[in-house]
């Protein structure tokens, strides 16, 4: 709160020089805050013996010139030409029971709008004029006025329009640059939007223009001599805007957005289909130089009896439409743990099942399936396959090897991840896996249990680990070297993954 403005000793007053003033003898009081001047509403209503209309309460003074009506609120900058909205460079200020706009915005807005052939001069008074104590003016408003006077404007050169699936971009080509607080915008009902561009000027006519694009009906460029105004009438309803100077193309940017319904709505199909179950990875575990828990007894390796088990659940689901398999290998090569997820990841893959199979050196009795979830090790067991399931790491390339050393600490990123949808999405599928397990295999099933899988921490989707059970085990690894019985797998793995599309499915097409 300010008791007395400080605005010199000399007040200074408004003369109009053209037209001659019906009332020669009123003086249009002139204030200076801020280095900014500021005239009397009241009093430049006066001098044209125009009828005021002055609403305290609203804070609006109507000033009735035959040609128009002028509409100025008091700590607002938007000022109304009958039903044109114009910006000054600053709001209207209430000071001693008077409204008072600022001078040089407010005059040519008058001359352009109301009187062509307004010529006027700001004189040095002999009386001077004081601020009554307690004339209260909130230092903040003072604060806000926007208006950058600057020793020079910078030239508005050219308009461009672009149209955006999602609203227009509108370039305009300036000489100098700005910055964000010399802009002010705003939308006047479903039909106008108006930039105020501050310490601007332009050739009007360049700037206007009819139909330019789509989505304005016209528009309209006013230099007030301090600021150049653009009113765009709309075709469409845009939602919001935003304005900014561009440095790279030295221009000033104006974005307007249509409404976000529309977008939402394009976004929620988009999450839809993101959502949708329609790829498949098939991870074989190792490959190539590394075989696995190596075969006995003259039975398969684990590399090639999950290679078999992948490629059979691949046959059988490529008989669905709409659904796309994936393989991370196809053959018997070396493929590194960390290039497993990337590969289910940039081929878009909703479901990722890598396939391994148990093995123990000093015990030939266990036996069973078991299905793995991404979490950290909860059993000596499982951290065991895991161990031995991430070992492979040091069989990989040097330049292989340092994509784990992010990891050190594989705890805490699996600890992030526990409450994922990922997370749930896979606690559903090895439900449905294991009971598919139970029903349609002849092996004993040792359940869903959670560890942590280097190969399964970057796939950004649903996945399992599944061991499909020991060949260190001699009935079990001859039962997994018989092709019937892997083909029991494969389509106990096949059935539970058309399960599992069939409720996700469901679950994002109904909501
Ligand atoms: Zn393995």
């Amino acid at each position: 709160m300010l008791h007395a403005l400080v605005f010199g000793a000399l007040s200074e007053r408004l003369m109009v020089s053209s037209p001659p003033p019906p009332d020669k003898d009123c003086k249009i009081k002139v204030l200076t805050i801020d280095e900014a001047k500021y005239v009397s509403a009241r009093n430049f209503a006066k001098a044209f013996n125009v009828r005021t209309y002055y609403r305290k309460e609203s804070g609006k003074i109507v000033l009735f010139f035959t040609q128009k009506k002028i509409k100025i609120t008091v700590n607002n900058s938007f000022i109304m030409f009958d039903a044109q909205v114009f910006q000054m460079t600053g709001p209207a200020l209430l000071i001693d029971e008077d409204v008072y706009v600022p001078a040089t915005s407010f005059l040519e807005l008058v001359r352009q709008n109301t009187i062509p052939s307004l010529q006027y001069s700001v004189t040095t008074s002999v009386e001077p004029y004081y601020i009554k104590e307690n004339t209260v003016v909130h230092a903040a408003t003072v604060a806000a006025q926007p208006g950058r006077i600057r020793s020079e404007n910078v030239n508005l050169t050219g308009i461009r329009y672009d149209e955006k699936a999602n609203g227009v971009t509108v370039r305009i080509a300036a000489e100098g640059t700005f910055k964000d607080s010399d802009f002010s915008t705003f939308f006047k009902g479903k039909d106008w939007f108006y930039l105020t561009i501050y310490g601007a000027e332009c050739d009007s006519l360049a700037l206007s223009s009819v139909n330019p694009t789509n989505a304005f009906q016209m528009v309209e460029a006013i230099a007030t001599g301090s600021s150049v105004q653009l009113g765009f009438r709309l075709n469409r309803q845009f939602k919001s805007a935003d304005v900014h100077y561009d440095l790279r193309s030295g221009s000033i940017l104006v974005s307007l957005f249509l409404p976000l319904n529309r977008d939402i709505k394009r976004k929620i199909e988009e999450a839809k289909t993101a959502w949708i179950i329609d790829t498949i990875v098939l991870d074989p575990g190792h490959g190539g130089k590394d075989p696995g828990t190596p075969g006995r007894w003259g039975y398969m390796h684990e590399k090639d009896i999950v290679l078999d088990v992948a490629l059979r659940v691949g046959r059988l689901l490529k008989k669905k439409k709409n659904l796309k398999v994936v393989y991370t290998r196809k053959t018997d090569v070396f493929i590194p743990l960390w290039k497993r997820p990337e590969i289910a990841n940039k081929s878009g893959g909703k479901l990722f099942i890598s396939l391994h199979v148990n093995g123990l050196a000093n015990n030939h009795t266990a036996n069973g399936m078991e299905i793995y979830l991404l979490r950290p090790g909860r059993s000596e067991d499982a951290i065991r396959v895991a161990e031995a399931e991430n070992a492979v790491i040091q069989m990989e390339e040097p330049e292989d090897k340092v994509k784990y050393q992010g990891y050190d600490d594989i705890t805490n990123i699996l600890a992030n991840m526990v409450h994922s949808i990922n997370m749930r999405d896979s606690e559903l599928l090895a439900g449905i896996l294991s009971r598919n397990f139970t029903e349609r295999v002849k092996q004993k099933n040792r359940g869903v249990k959670q560890a942590g899988f280097y190969v399964l921490v970057d796939a950004d989707m649903p996945k399992l680990l599944c061991e499909l059970g020991f060949n260190s085990n001699k009935a079990e690894a001859k039962k997994l070297n018989s092709s019937k019985h892997r083909q029991k797998i494969a389509e106990a793995i096949y059935r539970s993954i058309l399960e599992f599309k069939e409720v996700c499915d469901k679950s994002v097409t109904q909501n």
